[in-house]
């Protein structure tokens, strides 16, 4: 208690709840003592007189330098994303791509290697593939809902273990206690791409994961407007991550920054009205006589059910189903959409709809599409905030119409 109370002189948000962290954590005000967060468009920082400016540069006084390493907005973003993390630390990147490959880059060398579910986002795929596997780092794909796969796929050189919950496009549900205990058996480290979830609904650190991975641009922003993405974790990994961005520049704009900061005061909320609209338009679809199988964990016929009920506070913003018929039948559904968007970006007020076997796992072979169930008559909506009366007839004009 008396430890708690210390705490609490120092930090007046030490134990506070997601809700005030997401609006509170991190802002530091400047000197005009502005209520909004303040955003610093600048590329460096002067210096008092040439000895600060020395002591700046060999980190003995701490401060501000050079915006490819830190910023007074960037930090703010970081400082909130690893408050509602439960992290030590974490460190803002241009995009979430380059958030997975400043993790490897800065964490993995030549001859490791990465055991990752195959259902992960599709560039994180070609990056480990077509781009890591250049500097002798291997992958090896897993089905992540299959623990006997995992545990197989282990080598002597696994130093990371990759993965997102719930998967794209099918919702695949993976417990990530669980994988973080088989990882650690090995010595490796877990990394959980939050960026479905995010942490309004799913805390992976607290579960056992090491490393948090985010795209910002996705449900953080909230509203479609900018690139982003950080890595959260243990201040020793953040810290190695931030030094290669210091080094080679893939670091986070304070605008973006700044757009973040304001998409994360609302993020519960969002998350929220994300997930009741996304069940409500599942359990329609589940009723409609044209639609084959539903894919969405809210569900409870849906096998991740329980332990997304378990592992995560509500079922998340992106769904799938699969049409009776076959491609023709699909493309009539997403082409009779007026209100939705078709385009493959997700995490949007907007609602979005797309076919994934021509977009967005275009790039899979046959094999592998029907390896992770990748129909051609299957469409993935991410549900957005508009009426949800509206959204039911956007759908229901293409699947009336065949
Ligand atoms: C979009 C996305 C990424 C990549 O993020 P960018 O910000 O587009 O670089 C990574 N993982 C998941 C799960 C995503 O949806």
């Amino acid at each position: 208690m008396g430890n708690f109370d210390e705490q609490l002189a120092e930090d007046p948000l030490f134990g506070a709840a997601l809700d005030t962290l997401a609006i509170r954590a991190g802002q530091s005000r400047s000197h005009e003592g502005e209520h909004s967060e303040a955003l610093f468009l600048t590329s460096s920082y002067v210096f008092a007189n040439a000895k600060e400016a020395a002591d700046r540069f060999s980190g003995e006084q701490p401060g501000n330098v050079y915006s490819r390493y830190t910023n007074p907005t960037v930090r703010m973003f970081e400082e909130r994303i690893a408050a509602l993390e439960g992290a030590e630390s974490a460190v803002g990147t241009s995009s979430g791509m380059a958030a997975i490959l400043s993790t490897c880059i800065a964490l993995l060398k030549s001859g490791d290697h990465i055991l990752c579910s195959r259902s992960v986002f599709g560039t994180t795929t070609v990056l480990f593939t077509k781009f890591l596997q250049k500097f002798g780092v291997t992958t090896t794909f897993v089905n992540p809902i299959d623990y006997a796969e995992w545990e197989a796929g282990f080598t002597a050189t696994t130093k990371l273990v990759f993965v997102e919950t719930p998967s794209n496009p099918l919702c695949d549900v993976i417990d990530i206690q669980r994988l973080a205990d088989l990882t650690h058996a090995r010595g490796a480290l877990l990394a959980v791409d939050n960026c479905f979830c995010t942490p309004a609904l799913q805390k992976p650190l607290e579960l056992g994961a090491d490393l948090i991975i985010h795209s910002a641009t996705k449900y953080i922003d909230g509203q479609g407007r900018c690139l982003g993405g950080v890595v959260a974790g243990a201040k020793k990994y953040v810290d190695e991550v931030l030094g290669f961005i210091r080094s080679a520049g893939p670091s986070l704009s304070p605008f973006n920054a700044w757009i973040f900061l304001k998409g994360l005061e609302t993020l519960r909320l969002r998350m929220e009205a994300h997930s009741r609209n996304a069940l409500a338009l599942a359990q329609w679809l589940n009723a409609h006589p044209k639609v084959e199988k539903v894919f969405y964990a809210g569900l409870p016929s849906h096998t991740g059910h329980e332990l997304a009920a378990k592992q995560q506070s509500a079922f998340g913003g992106v769904l799938s189903f699969r049409v009776k018929g076959g491609r023709d039948e699909a493309w009539k559904v997403i082409d009779a959409t007026r209100i939705m968007s078709l385009t493959a970006n997700l995490g949007d007020t907007k609602t979005t709809i797309v076919h994934p076997a021509t977009t967005t796992h275009g790039r899979l072979s046959p094999e592998q599409k029907a390896d992770a169930g990748i129909t051609e008559n299957l469409i993935r909506v991410a549900v957005g905030l508009e009426d949800i009366g509206d959204l039911k007839a956007d759908l229901a004009r293409g699947l009336g119409n065949y």
